[in-house]
């Protein structure tokens, strides 16, 4: 057989491997529409993505791509993004702005990082939880790194490993942190201190544009088996495809169940060890103007529901109608704290009133709700092994996992819409 590459899932990943592969391709998307987790719903004027989605840029390829492909619709926006803790709101990230805490905690968190700073480091880090010490010292990682990745996570970051971070978490230096102790007026740090946001409509037209370029898009067309010693794949709807390189952007986890063929013990386990957690992203149109100025708030109590607030009606006013303001609160969840369903509006609701972001006589307009299954992948201690030997044997057949989830990475997507264009590059050659 001649090379027929196929690629299930039209999200960022496959349709950047899509738009970049030179070959004859065609995409296999089990939505009716494009985009997987880059999505917007449009409900009584405003405008909500599947839980907030701001473009960063670390490439300058990426940008000139978007740019290239939505000319003129994207805006730039300076993070305006703080963390809400001891009542006090201080400025995103927490580890060089401890300014407005309590005297004694900004105290703790200075001497803390003095600790680290002058710490010298023999070995590398072996979790999360050491990471923090390693990097921030005790102060910052008792009043915010540990609760709050604790929350996020939902599992103790001593069962985590720190492989995530370098791109995720702004690394500070001892000057920062004085710094940032004693005014606002501090540098900002990290990957998001820019953003870019349609200046109308929604995140989905990043997605969207990528897709008017694509050649061959096969939407409703959900991969049931995948045979890897026939190299096929069958569709929910009963069609089938041969394919010499399969580029797979659907979750990883999910190709336990989708390969038909005996696979390896090692293998399966491997499969089995795979973890991620979910969010519950609720989103709300308000009858008020204003009701924040700024983009988003981290939340590390256990005494809100919400691990993180945001405001896409300050992203773009076309977000929301004139006089009204949006949010979306998000909570996340996992096998190890599963959610109760039931009553989470009700208590992020109460919880948006007594983080004082909500009043009690707010007319809620709209209330809608994403229920994103896989949200994150968790680092764990088995993840770089799993991760070894899936790759392994998923390349051995044919099988070139792209994406957040394809590949099992913690990936924005800027990264992904590059890993597309690897693979493609590779797979041309
Ligand atoms: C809560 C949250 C917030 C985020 N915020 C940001 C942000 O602010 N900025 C940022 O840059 N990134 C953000 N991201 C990350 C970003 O969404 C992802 O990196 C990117 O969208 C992943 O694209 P993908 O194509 O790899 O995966 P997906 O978007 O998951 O695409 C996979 C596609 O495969 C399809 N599929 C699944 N199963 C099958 C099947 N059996 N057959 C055929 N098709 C199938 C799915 O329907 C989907 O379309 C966020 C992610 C989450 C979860």
């Amino acid at each position: 057989m001649s090379k027929k590459i196929l690629i299930l899932g039209a999200g960022l990943a496959g349709l950047s491997a899509g738009f970049h592969i030179q070959n004859k391709v065609k995409i296999f998307e089990k939505e009716e529409q494009v985009g997987g987790l880059v999505r917007t719903d449009i409900i009584k004027g405003f405008v909500f993505d599947y839980d907030g989605h701001l473009l960063h840029f670390k490439t300058k390829y990426a940008k000139q791509l978007i740019n290239k492909l939505l000319p003129d619709q994207l805006c730039a926006h300076k993070r305006n993004a703080w963390i809400y803790s001891n009542a006090v709101y201080t400025k995103y990230p927490f580890q060089a702005n401890t300014f407005g805490l309590p005297l004694q905690i900004v105290k703790k968190c200075i001497l803390g990082m003095l600790k680290a700073a002058t710490k010298t480091k023999d070995k590398d880090s072996q979790n999360l939880y050491d990471w923090m010490l390693d990097s921030f010292g005790p102060g910052i990682t008792k009043y915010f790194m540990y609760p709050y990745n604790y929350k996020f996570w939902t599992i103790p970051p001593q069962e985590l490993i720190p492989d995530w971070t370098v791109n995720f978490v702004p690394q500070v230096k001892l000057k920062s942190v004085l710094d940032g102790a004693f005014t606002f007026k501090t540098k900002a740090l990290g990957y998001n201190s820019e953003f870019y946001y349609p200046s109308e409509g929604g995140i989905d037209l990043v997605p969207k544009a990528f897709a008017k370029h694509s050649k061959a898009i096969y939407t409703g067309y959900e991969a049931k088996v995948i045979d890897i010693e026939q190299k096929t794949v069958l569709f929910k709807n009963g069609k089938t495809e041969e394919f010499t390189q399969l580029i797979c952007s659907l979750p990883m986890i999910e190709l336990k169940k989708l390969i038909v063929n005996k696979i390896p013990e090692n293998v399966k386990t491997a499969f089995s060890k795979l973890r991620y957690i979910s969010v519950y992203n609720l989103n709300l149109g308000i009858d008020r103007a204003k009701i924040s100025d700024k983009h988003w708030i981290y939340y590390s109590e256990d005494k809100f529901s919400f691990f993180r607030v945001g405001f896409p009606m300050n992203f773009s006013k076309n977000t929301a109608p004139q006089g009204k303001s949006s949010l979306y609160a998000e909570v996340s969840y996992s096998e190890n704290k599963p959610l109760d369903k039931k009553g989470i509006d009700k208590l992020i609701h109460q919880d948006l009133i007594k983080a004082k972001i909500l009043r009690c006589d707010d007319q809620i307009l709209v209330s809608h709700v994403n229920d994103i299954k896989y949200a994150y992948v968790v680092y764990d201690h088995n993840y770089r092994d799993c991760l070894k030997v899936l790759n392994a044997f998923l390349k051995a057949n044919s099988i070139f996992a792209v994406g957040r989830f394809g590949k099992w990475k913690y990936m924005s997507m800027e990264d992904v819409i590059i890993d597309g264009k690897q693979i493609a590059e590779e797979l041309d050659q």
